[in-house]
């Protein structure tokens, strides 16, 4: 019986403006000050993208051994959350900035690379907040806030090495300076796919997506639970369906939310108002100079 996990981690990007418009990033001022038409997805606006965005991106794909594409472009993933208020997030999708990466861990015998599989940028939401019982609060400060989205390939087979992993990449993404990887607030947060194969029948169990995991607790407790029941699952034959689920904390399992949007869902098309982005040799190469000494595995040249 094998676990296999695969990871979409959320960093929150340390610049000083959001990603398409000049509102400041600073989280903890008061609710629904640090917003203007563009962030608020108001009819008739233009973004216009901050290239520290795009700076901070090419970084860590650097890092993290990725392929810089010359060429990538912008794009709308439709959706409905009351956090979203123009009812599309601005992502990547089928032109991500950065592909094909790898980040070891372990170390002598024991290195295993994992494989990094994109890395793109984004926007970040507004957050609700549950102030009362009955009532949901609306905070757009962090709407418009942006975030590089890292998704690995599904080459960890363990709560631990998925810590291992995270741990990692968060020393990483600090030595670099692209992000504050702070767990709890928000800026470096993850979702984890993960199912179990029974290698002797050549059975496996379908996909489960866990949800905004905050915490390397949460993360390695909830892999432990799913792996578990998904164990359990495929010893007694019975079917499991493809879901997205979240970890509750207090009684220590995970619960079901829902059926998970399968991509066509998403309906993405191009973002006309962004222009693709075009990178040459001359600034990839200006940005790996600036990461030589901070990374001993990158060399200028
Ligand atoms: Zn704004």
């Amino acid at each position: 019986m094998k676990t296999v996990i695969g990871l979409e981690i959320h960093v929150g990007l340390l610049t000083k403006s959001k990603m398409f418009c000049s509102c400041s990033t600073d989280l903890g001022n008061i609710q629904n000050s640090q917003c203007c038409p563009v962030c608020l997805g108001m009819p008739g606006v233009l973004p216009s993208l901050n290239k520290k965005v795009i700076y901070y991106g090419i970084m860590a794909g650097l890092a993290l051994n990725c392929n810089i594409n010359k060429r990538s472009k912008m794009v709308r993933k439709n959706y409905f959350c009351p956090e979203l208020v123009k009812g599309y997030q601005i992502t990547q999708y089928d032109e991500p900035l950065c592909s094909g990466g790898f980040l070891e861990i372990g170390r002598g015998d024991t290195i295993k690379k994992i494989g990094i599989n994109r890395i793109h940028i984004e926007e970040d939401t507004g957050e609700s907040i549950h102030a009362y019982e009955d009532e949901t609060l609306l905070d757009y400060n962090r709407s418009g806030a942006p975030l590089i989205e890292i998704i690995t390939e599904p080459h960890l087979n363990s709560g631990e090495e998925t810590r291992e992993f995270l741990e990692t990449l968060k020393d990483i993404l600090k030595c670099i300076g692209v992000s504050d990887v702070k767990t709890g607030e928000g800026s470096f947060c993850f979702d984890v796919n993960i199912n179990v194969v029974d290698t002797g029948r050549n059975i496996s169990t379908d996909i489960t997506k866990l949800k905004n995991l905050n915490s390397f607790k949460s993360v390695t407790k909830a892999i432990e639970f799913e792996e578990n029941r998904h164990r359990q699952l495929i010893e007694q034959n019975k079917d499991t369906c493809r879901g997205t689920r979240h970890r509750d904390d207090v009684e220590n399992r995970t619960r079901i939310m829902g059926a998970e949007a399968v991509t066509d869902e998403y309906r993405y098309f191009p973002e006309t108002d962004i222009m693709s982005i075009v990178l040459s040799d001359e600034e990839i190469n200006e940005i790996k100079k600036s990461l030589t000494g901070l990374l001993p595995y990158i060399g200028g040249s």
